[in-house]
């Protein structure tokens, strides 16, 4: 499997949120790797969002 479920290879956001998320772990700061996994979470539906049409409609 090349796809996961922390989104598509090459997106910034998710790279440094996982990567942030899986410090915290091992820091044993699990309140703020749960934040961070919160935040992915959050962001990505952002990556079925076209940036061409901020304003279209989606349905
Ligand atoms: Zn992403």
């Amino acid at each position: 499997m090349t796809a996961t479920e922390n989104g598509p290879a090459g997106c910034a956001t998710c790279a440094e949120l996982l990567r942030a998320a899986a410090a915290a772990e091992r820091a044993g700061d699990f309140s703020k790797a749960v934040d961070c996994r919160v935040l992915l979470r959050r962001h990505q539906p952002q990556h079925n969002r076209t940036h061409n049409d901020p304003r279209r409609n989606g349905r």
